[in-house]
Formats: C-alpha cells, structure tokens, sequence
C-alpha cells in the first residue's frame, strides 16, 4: 500500500506508531513522559498509541532497572518503562551473494536469532540456486508459525527492479536475466518479500545502528565478491539515478587493463574483485609460490580468499603480500572517494575478518598517500563490526522500518531502470 492511498487520519495514526517505536527504539527500556518529550506529543497521545501497540504486541512494559529510589519513588514499585517487543514478530533476512547464501530469522530490532550460510556455484542456473536458497530458509524457519512472519528482506548483488522484486542482471552471476525473485520467494514463503541491493542494505543497517549518523557524512564500502560504495548523507542514503550508484569496482584503475565482465576493462573488480583474487592466487602457486595456500585449498578455489586472509594472518609472506596489495588497491578506490566526498567515516564491510588488520592497515596507509592532506584529516577508516553480515542485518531492518519513523531511510520511490 502506498502512503499516497492512505487517508487522512489514518497516515497521522500511522505516522505517529512510527514515531512513538523509533523513540522507544532507541532509549529503550524508557519511560512514557520521556516518549512524549522526545516526539512531541502530548501525553494523554502517547498513552493511547502506546496502549494501542502493546495490544498489537509490538511494545512491552518492564520493570525499572532502577532502584526504587532513585526514579524519586522510594517506596512501592518504580513505574513500568517500556521497550519493544522484540519477540512479537519475527522477520526472514535472506542475503544472495554470488558465492555465499546467508539466511537469518530476526527479531523486531533486527537480531538474528537463528542464522545459517553456505556456500553457493554462482554458476548455476537461478532455480537451483534458489531452491538451495528456499531448503535454507526452511531450516532456519524450522517449525515457526508463518503468521508471527513480518515479512522477508532480500539483499541483492547487481542491476535490480525493487519494486517488482526483479534481479535484472548482475555481472558476477551471468545466468541471471530479469529473475522475478520476489515473486518466486513469496510463492514458497508465504509472506511479503522485498529486495534490495547489498550495498544498500549494508548502508541502511549502518544507520540503524548508529544514530550518531544523523549528522554525519559516512561512506560505506563494502568489500565482498565484487566492491561497492554507498553514502549516508546527513541521515539520507544517497540513491542514484535508476536506483543505482556506488560501483566503484568498476571504476577504471588500469586504462590497458584486463577485460572485465561488465565490459570494459581495467576496473577495480580486475584487481580485487573475489575472482581476480582467486586468478592472482592461482597464478601465485603455478610460480611455484604460496605452497601453504596450494596445500590448504588443495589445488581447489573454493573458499580461496578466506584460506589466503587465514594464511596471510599467520604469517605466510607471498600470502601477506598479495593480501597488502589487494589493501593496496582498495585504499586507492577510498582515497579518490574522500578526496571526491570528503566523509567524516568509512566503514568497511566484508569478508575480510581473518586478514582485517593487513587489509585495513594497507588502506589506511594508502589513504594517507594518496588522499589530500585537509580532507583525510580525522577521518576515521574502520571495520564494520558486523563483518559481511551487514547486508543480511540491512535486509532485516528493510522489513523493521515499516514500522518504525525513520524517513531518512525511504528511497523506494525513486524511478527503477528497466533492462
Ligand atoms: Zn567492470
């Protein structure tokens, strides 16, 4: 339902639910004169929305974890505060990386309280991906009553119609053409389905979490088979034309590079894109290189870049010098980004937790390279703490924010590209 369809009164109801959740959100377990100073609404409001919501089993009362007196009451009981039910729906967050399926059932604030991964041929036709995608969800759902389902979150690599729930196209998963995935996941699942990009739902989780973002610039880079960039600008998730922005894999590092699968060549992807690492880690051990790699992977390159960031931890030289080059690399893409952007943060997401220190150190040594002096100045270039989670918590939220006030986070009526 779009709001424009919503009457009067019943968009003011619902606007103020929203505002009423997102306060409670985030001071919670809080009282109710402290939701009405923060939304600014009059008391006798609160209580009936509140009393409304706690009916619907989004909101809860608490005991005080106060000691009695200090909330100025010193005999009786301390007033009951209120926090969100967190156990009053849950929501299915399904993350489809080229090579990695991540699925997770949350609660309402976003935790996932069961997760499973596995890892996926991102040369499979869809169905089949898809089938291995729904046997996940199956598990992860388990014998949870459907009707308790808030709605499903799916993060999406490459070019997609988020409104018909279509990954149109997407240069790491060459057999996908204009899939409806929604429409195939809502048929099985039985509950709403909505589909964004990764790079998006990284972002949106990053907002959702730190509220402190409101004010801020902060680029999130995120750092997983292929390399995307998205911003938060002052509370807003900057969206391109056509839904689209953020591909600095394939901005241009190499004018004489190697062909790259969106068509050009010489991208950023070519040198650090998951498969470029895998090549350059392949031709490694044919040098007669990185034996521990060879023995690890055993001549195979599935999970290549963990065992190449594992080993590299741990010391193997050719392993940490092609991990620091790879840091090498990245650095550049985030030092043209400051220097374009001039953010106050950078948070990197991605599959990098075993060899985080090399890569982030290579960075941030490259930043202080080749970004000018007055705009890296007290920026801060950080690991996200969520990892490559952070678009499987984003596909979360994407489903949470129906509920919650957070305007800065609604881009969904931007106009969509067709293919
Ligand atoms: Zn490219």
């Amino acid at each position: 339902m779009t709001r424009s369809r919503i009457g009067n009164t019943e968009l003011i109801s619902d606007l103020n639910n929203r505002l009423v959740l997102q306060a409670v959100r985030v001071a919670q377990p809080t009282f109710r004169a402290e939701v009405s100073r923060q939304t600014g609404l009059k008391p006798a409001t609160v209580t009936s929305i509140v009393n409304s919501l706690i009916e619907r089993q989004l909101l809860r009362e608490t005991a005080s974890p106060l000691p009695a007196d200090t909330t100025g009451q010193r005999f009786g009981r301390p007033p009951l505060m209120l926090e969100i039910n967190r156990d009053g729906k849950r929501i299915l967050a399904i993350d489809l990386e080229p090579d990695h399926i991540r699925v997770g059932l949350a609660d309402l604030l976003a935790d996932m309280q069961v997760y499973r991964e596995q890892p996926i041929d991102r040369f499979d036709n869809p169905d089949v991906i898809l089938r291995e995608v729904l046997q996940l969800c199956r598990t992860v759902l388990g014998t949870f009553p459907r009707k308790n389902l808030l709605g499903v979150g799916v993060s999406l690599p490459g070019l997609i119609d988020r409104q018909n729930g279509i990954l149109l196209s997407s240069t790491n998963m060459p057999k996908w053409r204009n899939v409806p995935v929604a429409t195939i996941l809502q048929k099985e699942l039985r509950a709403p389905v909505r589909v964004e990009r990764a790079v998006h739902l990284a972002a949106l989780y990053e907002m959702w979490s730190h509220p402190e973002h409101q004010n801020r610039k902060v680029l999130v880079i995120s750092l997983r088979t292929g390399i995307g960039a998205s911003l938060l600008l002052d509370g807003q998730l900057y969206v391109g034309a056509h839904g689209l922005d953020g591909e600095i894999g394939h901005t241009i590092v190499d004018i004489n590079g190697r062909d790259c699968d969106c068509g050009s060549r010489g991208c950023l992807e070519t040198f650090v894109g998951a498969p470029a690492i895998v090549a350059r880690a392949r031709a490694l051990i044919a040098d007669g290189k990185a034996k521990s790699l060879s023995d690890r992977t055993r001549g195979g390159t599935v999970n290549m870049p963990e065992a190449l960031y594992e080993l590299a931890r741990e010391g193997d030289a050719d392993c940490a010098h092609l991990v620091r080059d790879v840091g090498r690399y990245i650095g550049i893409a985030v030092a043209n980004l400051i220097n374009l952007l001039g953010p106050n943060e950078v948070v990197i997401c991605g599959a990098i937790d075993a060899a985080e220190e090399l890569i982030l150190r290579a960075i941030r040594e490259q930043v202080n390279q080749s970004a000018l002096p007055r705009m890296r100045d007290g920026v801060v270039v950080r690991a996200a703490a969520e990892r490559e989670k952070l678009p499987l918590l984003g596909a979360a939220v994407l489903i949470a924010q129906d509920l919650f006030e957070l305007p800065e986070l609604r881009h969904a009526e931007m106009p969509v590209a067709s293919a």
